[in-house]
Order: C-alpha cells, then sequence, then structure tokens
C-alpha cells in the first residue's frame, strides 16, 4: 500500500496548483461578489488538457484516472470552488455520460469538443418535483417519426446558461418506471430549448445555475444517448464518478479552511500571544487537519478501487458524506478561529463556508449516500471493506 502520489501526479498537482494561484485566485472574490461565470478560464482550462481529464485521447481527452481527477478537482476547488464546480459538471456528468453511453458518432461529435474545452456541457436531471427522488422524473420525450420531442423542465442545472449543450433525462415510457427514462443530447439554438431564471446562491457564486426550459423541443434519434430506457440507470453509474469528484472538491475546501485559520493562527495576537499559541486554538486546528486527512484517504480509496475496475459505489458515497461534511465543519471552525475578522469578505473563510455546504447536497445529499451505504451493505455487498 503507497500513499504517496508518484511523481507524474505531483506534478498535476503543482500544475494546476500554480494555474489556480495564478489565474483563479486574484479573481475569486469579484466572481463570488458578482456571481460572475469566467468563461475565458474553461478555455485555458482546455488549453490545460483539464476540461477532458479522464477521456481518452482519441476523443480530445487526456486519458488520465480517477485518482488524477481528484487531485484536479481538489487543487482547483482549494482556490475557487465555483470554477470547481463547473469544471465538474461539464466533466464528470455531462461528457461522463457521452463516454459511458454514447455511440462512436456521438463521441466524435459530442465528447471530443467538450473535452478539448471548445465547448462546456451542463448535465440535467434534478426536477422542481424530482430532486433526491430523481427517478420520479415528469419531462417527457414523446417519439415523432424519426425523432422524439421533449417537454418539461429542468432545475439547479450547473452550467444551465452558459452551455453550449446538455446531456437532459427525460420519460419515454412512463409505464417502465425509472427503466422508462432515456437520456438525450440537446444542443444550444435547438428550437424549443431555452434557458430559464439563473439562480441567485449562497456560494460558489462563480458557478452558473439555472433551469432548462424544453417546450416541443424535437432532436433527432442520434441524440438519444444510450439505449432507450437506460437514461436513469447510467445515471447511477455516472454518479459513482461524480461523487469522487464532489469529494475530493470538499477536501480543497477544507484544505483551503485549515490552511487560512494556521495563518491567521500565527499571525493573530491576544493577550500579549499568538492565538496559535493558545490551547483551544491547537485542538480545533489539530481536529480540523485529522478531518481533512481523513476525508482525503477516503477520496483516494475510492478513486483507485474505481481505476482499477472494482466495486465502488459505498465507497464513493463514503467519500462524499465525509468530506462533503468534514467540509462545513472545518470551514465553520476556520470562521471561529479568525473570530470577527473570519464574518467579513476582507477574509475568504466566509466564503469557504458558504461554498462548503454544497457539498452536503449535490450529487446527492449526505442523507442519500446514507441510503446508498446502507442499501450497498445491507442489501446488494452484504460486507464492509
Ligand atoms: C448549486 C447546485 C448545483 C446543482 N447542479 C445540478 C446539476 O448540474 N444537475 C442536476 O441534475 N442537479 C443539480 N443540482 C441538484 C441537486 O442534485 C439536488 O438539489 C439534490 O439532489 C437534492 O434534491 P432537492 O434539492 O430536490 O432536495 P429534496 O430531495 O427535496 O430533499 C430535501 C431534504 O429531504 C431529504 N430527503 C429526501 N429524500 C429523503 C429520504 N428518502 N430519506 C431521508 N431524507 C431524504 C434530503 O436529504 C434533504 O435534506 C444542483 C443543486 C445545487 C444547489
Amino acid at each position: 500500500m503507497d500513499f504517496d502520489l508518484n511523481e507524474e501526479q505531483k506534478l498535476l498537482q503543482k500544475t494546476v496548483r500554480d494555474f489556480a494561484e495564478a489565474e483563479l485566485r486574484p479573481h475569486s472574490r469579484e466572481w463570488d461578489e458578482k456571481q460572475e461565470f469566467p468563461r475565458e478560464v474553461f478555455t485555458h482550462l482546455g488549453a490545460l488538457g483539464l476540461m477532458g481529464v479522464c477521456w481518452p485521447a482519441e476523443y480530445g481527452g487526456a486519458g488520465m484516472s480517477t485518482l488524477d481527477w481528484a487531485i484536479v478537482m481538489e487543487e482547483l476547488s482549494r482556490v475557487d470552488a465555483g470554477v470547481a464546480l463547473s469544471l465538474a459538471a461539464h466533466h464528470s456528468l455531462c461528457s461522463g455520460h457521452i463516454a459511458l453511453a454514447g455511440s462512436e458518432a456521438q463521441k466524435q461529435k459530442f465528447l471530443a469538443p467538450l473535452a478539448r474545452g471548445e465547448k462546456v456541457g451542463c448535465w440535467g436531471l434534478t426536477e422542481p418535483g424530482a430532486g433526491s427522488d430523481a427517478g420520479g422524473t415528469r419531462t417527457t420525450a414523446v417519439r415523432d417519426g424519426d425523432g422524439f420531442v421533449l417537454n418539461g423542465s429542468k432545475t439547479f442545472i450547473t452550467n444551465g446558461r452558459v452551455a453550449d449543450m446538455a446531456v437532459v433525462m427525460a420519460v419515454t415510457d412512463k409505464a417502465k418506471g425509472k427503466k422508462g427514462i432515456s437520456a438525450f443530447v440537446v444542443e444550444r439554438g435547438t428550437p424549443g430549448f431555452r434557458s430559464g431564471k439563473k439562480e441567485d446562491k449562497l456560494g460558489v457564486r462563480s458557478s452558473d445555475t439555472s433551469e432548462l426550459v424544453f417546450e416541443d423541443c424535437r432532436v433527432g434519434a442520434a441524440n438519444l444517448l444510450g439505449q432507450e430506457g437506460m437514461g436513469f440507470v447510467d445515471t447511477l453509474r455516472i454518479l459513482d464518478r461524480g461523487r469522487i469528484g464532489i469529494a475530493a472538491w470538499s477536501v480543497g475546501i477544507a484544505q483551503a479552511s485549515l490552511e487560512a485559520s494556521m495563518r491567521y493562527a500565527r499571525e493573530r495576537k491576544q493577550f500579549g500571544h499568538m492565538i496559535a499559541d493558545f490551547q483551544a486554538i491547537q485542538f480545533k486546528v489539530a481536529e480540523m487537519a485529522t478531518r481533512v486527512g481523513a476525508a482525503r484517504l477516503l477520496v483516494h480509496r475510492a478513486a483507485d478501487l474505481r481505476d482499477k475496475g472494482r466495486e465502488h459505489t459505498a465507497e464513493s458515497s463514503m467519500a462524499k458524506l465525509f468530506a462533503g461534511e468534514t467540509a462545513v465543519e472545518v470551514a465553520l471552525e476556520a470562521v471561529q478561529i479568525h473570530g470577527g475578522y473570519g464574518y467579513l469578505k476582507d477574509y475568504p473563510v466566509e466564503r469557504y463556508l458558504r461554498d462548503s455546504k454544497l457539498g452536503t447536497i449535490g450529487e446527492g445529499t449526505s442523507e442519500v449516500q446514507k441510503l446508498v451505504i446502507a442499501r450497498e451493505l445491507l442489501t446488494l455487498r452484504g460486507m464492509v471493506r
């Protein structure tokens, strides 16, 4: 068992960290305040090969592993969690669905420009009435000649107003329940497809979030992604990877909170001492660092299992559950260590706290992760690794 990153992974980590420090750090506060999505950053990420980290080179990707992806997510999120979240939706959800279920022609047409960073993607599963219970999807796709006509809406969609294409789940056969849900690629500019309201959010404000609306939106049969009726089944497999990325994303925020706290504790003086001299502060830092380390290990274990082609559904959910809750706790302690200054925008820890909460909600809430873990252990696998 080797807990060290190899030389290539260390180089990847340094490259992404340097990029984030140079290109994201100087702007993060402004993007957060203005709730601005920095499109040009995604072109830059594409040039670095980070828009298609896990996809094969023949489709414009970098052909890297899930562990590499976790490194990328942690390093970007450590500086700007909004940018990292937008990349996660583009890469693991939208592109990931096409990589998993797409035909050769669909991979060439849709996946390659996404992986090269020429296009941005989004992924629409959630609806106003179907969140945790995503099997309750209401958006319909009715066969019409050699194509399908979509009607309905999706909500909370990351990159919803900026994406060039969307992968969307819609009911093709209501009688079959979850096995009657199919996935479609819908390109921007398709008549009947538009973005709806831009959401005004607590955190991850440099990430664009909006509704998607489908009104008699006709797509060709070539836009059906994977087998008809397999959209929801494929979704569960896509979320196995997605959750590792979001868990790494949470570790990035927790790491940033820890670093900021250590810095501040050594700078701030009260009662004639650095506050780092007080045991109450030392214990907080010790607990924060321990939790961050444990969360990272869970993320790397889940990524490693996936890379080895082994079962990892429960481990992905464990990583996401623990890392998501850890990021909130660690960011909250970071604000406490900063005292009143932690409550001001002058320091980044209030943003870390706001951003961190999404890790307990997106790609399945913490409660849903517990349901997944329990189902895997008690009914499907019957054992704990
Ligand atoms: C910023 C942001 C970005 C997002 N991006 C995307 C995206 O790109 N694509 C996409 O499809 N979706 C996206 N989502 C949606 C996200 O995945 C959902 O918000 C999430 O799955 C929860 O669904 P919900 O909000 O409807 O909450 P609900 O399902 O209504 O849950 C409300 C509460 O009830 C609890 N609950 C629900 N069911 C159970 C149960 N059976 N047992 C115990 N507790 C339960 C939940 O844990 C939660 O605490 C995004 C959300 C946000 C906030």
